[in-house]
């Protein structure tokens, strides 16, 4: 049966805050189990809690970046519920009141249609409506030994924001889309590391599946414990997969929370609505609610940096990028940054695009390091770029050049002289490699004079390799030609 799936996804975004939300206690990642508590976070009695101006202030930019719109009047909430990780038996959150409501963040999808060999991929740009976004503070720790549990309550009262969206996501490809996204511009603002490793983002994922024709909304399931955007993806898919057999067997699906199994690949579940919290939300007493001052949100709003969306759509005017090209630099920011200085230096941009998204990032995949971690100077590529236009060098050198500059670090004019790749363009030298690459395949030679163009491409092939793709490319295919026609 045709089913229309529905996705909607919870994020939770640890804040970089130097200090904890209501406290001053320090945030530091990786410090000795309970040595980041004070009595604030650790929820004794008769202790109070004093905002982070700092963490509003990201909450807010995050919130402007999602176009959103910001409370008039903020207000904490106290959500109770016992658990151990939880010291003071209520989690400081906002209910009513959130931060900031309806906003929307755009991905790019690609709709296929058509057949394998034609197949054509429309890029459209599709809205996801955000919900709402607010504020709250991260619990404890907890690690589950053999025949005892620990806590560690360091994590206790850091900064979190809450990203909701609407159910606007229709397969498991778009939720990693809209991830992607929301995490780009979450780099860009600097809010936060976005480790979903370390669980500095947390993501839960809301799905449901109805009939195509139906208006209401089928019962979801909420899924966690994903650590991964590849995991949400690949949770959501399976997740799709088990509520279709269910629908399409007569049964219904059960509105629970469920894990997500890693090694397994499979969600199980975690505990039903029936056995679900109500949480007894009421005002927080020792956070008065107030306003924004005009003046805060309006530096805010001033000290905005450029956004992904922005500089994509600069790149492609001020550079001629294509939006593809222009999608995948601006989607990190790091590398358009990189992409920029070389622009700057370097007067071909496609050419730096070419080779950044090709070369640069294909040994950036294959070492698993970041363009900020990646031994190559802006100034390096550039220059090398230029040695290619100039005839120092070919194009085909370059390729092995480049990554001897990433793992030596020294400049390539340096490294062009002391390795002897210079392109080779004594005439006479080409000549010689020609003549021998004729001698050396006959039956190539005779094709092209039998009229099989495509032979002299072999040919070439052959005397870039005898020079070590020194030999410039054309001016080979030049005499490689005249020597076979006047042969013929
Ligand atoms: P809950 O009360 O269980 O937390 P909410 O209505 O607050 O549920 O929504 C939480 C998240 O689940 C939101 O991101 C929302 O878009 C998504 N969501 C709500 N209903 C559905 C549904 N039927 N199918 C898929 N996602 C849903
Ligand atoms: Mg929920
Ligand atoms: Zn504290």
């Amino acid at each position: 049966m045709d089913y229309e799936i529905v996705i909607g996804l919870e994020v939770h975004l640890q804040l970089n805050t130097k200090s904890k939300v209501f406290c001053g206690c320090s945030t530091d990642f990786g410090s000795a189990p309970n040595t980041q508590v004070c009595p604030v976070c650790l929820g004794f009695p008769g202790s109070l809690p004093v905002l982070n101006r700092r963490a509003l202030e990201l909450g807010a930019k995050v919130s402007i970046a999602l176009n959103c719109q910001i409370a008039e009047k903020i207000r904490f909430d106290r959500k109770n519920y016992f658990y151990p990780d939880l010291p003071k038996g209520y989690q400081i959150s906002q209910f009513d009141q959130p931060l900031a409501q309806h906003g929307k963040l755009s991905i790019i999808v690609g709709n296929s249609r058509g057949r394998s060999l034609q197949k054509i991929v429309d890029k459209t740009e599709k809205k996801i409506r955000i919900r709402r976004v607010h504020l709250e503070e991260d619990t404890g720790k907890l690690f589950h030994q053999k025949d005892s549990s620990l806590i560690d309550f360091n994590r206790c009262g850091i900064p979190l924001l809450e990203i909701v969206s609407e159910p606007d996501m229709n397969s498991p490809e778009e939720a990693y889309l809209y991830l992607t996204a929301l995490k780009s511009i979450l780099e860009y603002l600097d809010v936060s590391d976005c480790n979903m490793e370390e669980a500095s983002l947390r993501c839960d994922a809301n799905i449901s599946l109805r009939k195509k024709a139906d208006k209401k909304l089928g019962t979801k399931t909420e899924i966690k414990n994903m650590n991964s955007f590849k995991g949400v993806k690949a949770a959501l898919e399976y997740e799709t997969k088990r509520q279709m057999g269910l629908l399409e067997d007569g049964k219904r699906i059960i509105q629970e929370t469920r894990l997500y199994n890693t090694e397994k690949g499979v969600t199980e579940p975690m505990r039903s609505k029936e056995e679900a919290h109500d949480y007894r939300y009421f005002p927080e007493p020792d956070l008065a609610p107030f306003n924004f001052e005009k003046s805060f949100l309006k530096s805010i709003e001033k000290n905005m940096p450029e956004l992904p969306e922005h500089k994509k759509n600069r790149f492609i005017k001020d550079y001629q990028l294509s939006g593809y090209d222009a999608g995948i630099i601006v989607s990190d920011k790091n590398t358009a940054d990189y992409f920029e200085k070389c622009a700057s230096l370097y007067s071909n941009p496609k050419t730096i695009a070419n080779w950044l998204i090709g070369d640069v990032f294909a040994y950036m995949k294959a070492n698993n390091v970041s363009i900020k971690d990646l031994n190559l100077k802006e100034s390096y590529l550039s220059g090398m770029l230029r040695m290619i236009d100039s005839g120092v060098i070919t194009g085909k050198v370059a390729k092995t050049l480049l990554i001897e500059i990433i793992q030596t670090g020294k400049d390539p004019g340096k490294l062009i002289k002391e390795k002897g790749l210079e392109q080779i363009s004594d005439v006479k030298l080409l000549e010689a490699a020609t003549d021998q690459v004729i001698a050396e395949n006959p039956k190539s030679a005779e094709d092209f004079k039998n009229g099989k163009d495509n032979a002299i491409m072999f040919l070439v092939g052959k005397v870039m390799q005898k020079t070590k793709g020194r030999a410039d490319p054309n001016k080979v295919n030049e005499i490689l030609r005249n020597k076979l026609k006047g042969d013929a």
